[in-house]
């Protein structure tokens, strides 16, 4: 339920609206607009009365449901969109953002090479998996906290921060002492006990859609997040499964329009994982800005063809290097900056 406040309303009347949530038990989040104030109420026992309780506080312009099922993270909450500030960089804000590096971190030289190279050509934050999820268990599975310090390293010389996965609630607490931005992955979107603990670290989420979840399941995994107090949240549209097997997976950008139009935080897109296929990077990237993306995240290895995870859907230096002027026009097309 949403309690929308007057124009104006002093602290004395918010207060007390707040002050009768709490003798139902329920704790009201307050959102302060530059036109209005509202203030969201969330939780499995609104009692029925509420409403009309409400609505007879002074300072209370009216009281309204929220009709989507998941409520902190909707527009009808919050019209005005969320910047999230990853260490400086701003997330949602007129400018896209492009976070770019490696699959997974391999060694000091690989992932130092392309911090530099991907730093040169303009990125704004470096990826880097050092806990990954690998459909096989014989395959590269990172390399542990050595991997996190590895892209410290990257961090201190090049400034970009850093994004990385992090895959249990016991690894929360490790990978929150490295990271900048805490990745949840697509096989992990729907692991609550896993995204209630990055939520908790108060620190930004980067949090992937599911590989066959809905846009409102995404949403409310979402919700969760926000439901622990942290509104630092970036969703990532990184490809569906569907009947096509000619890609990796589906990419789905009907998704990126339709969550900007639902929820206020920022939305990013994944165009590697959403191919995998290196050359369909470019192109789906382009798109991805094109379709109202507040950025994308992109893997970049030294040499792809050695990479120990997912070189093919790796640009090379140069590759990233001559994409990035590309997606400066399409961001200035659709009113942007890059
Ligand atoms: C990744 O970013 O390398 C990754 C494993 O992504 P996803 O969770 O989207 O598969
Ligand atoms: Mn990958």
């Amino acid at each position: 339920m949403i309690v929308v406040m007057q124009a104006g309303s002093s602290e004395e009347q918010i207060d007390a609206v707040l002050a009768r949530l709490g003798e139902h038990q329920l704790q009201g989040h307050l959102v302060r607009g530059a036109e209005r104030t509202v203030i969201g109420v969330v939780g499995a026992a609104i009692p029925p009365t509420l409403k009309e309780e409400l609505e007879h506080f002074t300072g209370v312009t009216e009281t309204l449901r929220i009709t989507q099922p998941y409520k902190l993270v909707s527009r009808e909450l919050r019209p005005a969109d969320t910047v999230v500030n990853v260490r400086g960089v701003e997330v949602g804000g007129n400018r896209c953002v492009v976070i770019a590096g490696p699959c997974s971190v391999e060694s000091e030289a690989q992932i130092m090479a392309t911090a530099r190279a991907v730093r040169e050509a303009g990125a704004n934050m470096l990826r880097g998996g050092a806990f990954k999820p690998r459909s096989s268990p014989y395959t590269f599975r990172g390399m542990g906290e050595e991997g996190l310090k590895l892209l410290a390293q990257a961090r201190d010389e090049t400034g970009l921060p850093i994004v990385t996965e992090v895959m249990t609630p016991n690894d929360v607490e490790l990978v929150a002492r490295y990271a900048d931005l805490l990745q949840i992955g697509a096989r992990n979107m729907q692991n609550y006990q896993l995204i209630e603990e990055a939520g908790r670290t108060g620190m930004p989420i980067l949090l992937k859609r599911g590989l066959a979840a809905t846009i409102e399941e995404w949403l409310l995994s979402a919700e969760y997040i926000a439901a622990q107090g942290n509104h630092n949240i970036i969703l990532c549209e990184r490809g569906i499964r569907t009947f096509e097997t000619a890609t990796r997976n589906t990419l789905d950008l009907n998704a990126v329009a339709l969550a900007k139009r639902r929820t206020h935080l920022p939305v990013i897109v994944d165009p590697s994982h959403g191919t995998g296929k290196w050359y369909l990077v470019p192109p789906l990237a382009l798109a991805s800005l094109a379709a109202g993306a507040d950025g994308i995240i992109i893997e970049v290895h030294p040499d792809p063809d050695r990479a120990r995870s997912d070189g093919g859907q790796s640009l090379n230096h140069a590759n990233f290097a001559a994409l990035m002027p590309k997606l400066a026009a399409v961001a200035g097309a659709v009113g942007r900056t890059l």
